[in-house]
């Protein structure tokens, strides 16, 4: 086998960590960078082209929407909750939601 840098399937973007920080950790956090790296559906056109741009900040790649979410993936759970809070404590806002 020729020498090349070695990008292993098992460990996926948690390689960069090495050895370093014991296997349970580094296979919680490989859970986490794919939700970073992956591309989500888009709440506005629905196509599967949204990009993490900032932590926590999301934009389209097609419809160009930019919108606020989690750190590490679009919509979190406790956004969720936090919304929904906000929508019962406003009445005159209805869920854009299908
Ligand atoms: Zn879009």
């Amino acid at each position: 086998m020729a020498r090349k840098k070695k990008t292993v399937k098992k460990v996926g973007p948690a390689g960069k960590y090495g050895a370093r920080y014991g296997r349970k950790t580094r296979e919680n956090i490989k859970a986490v960078l794919k939700e970073k790296g992956a591309k989500h559906p888009c709440p506005k056109c629905g196509k599967k082209s949204l990009k993490r741009d900032l932590a926590g900040v999301w934009k389209c790649r097609s419809c160009g929407t930019r919108f606020t979410g989690g750190a590490y993936k679009p919509e979190t759970s406790m956004g969720q909750l936090a919304r929904r809070a906000v929508l019962s404590q406003t009445p005159m806002i209805k869920e854009e939601e299908a």
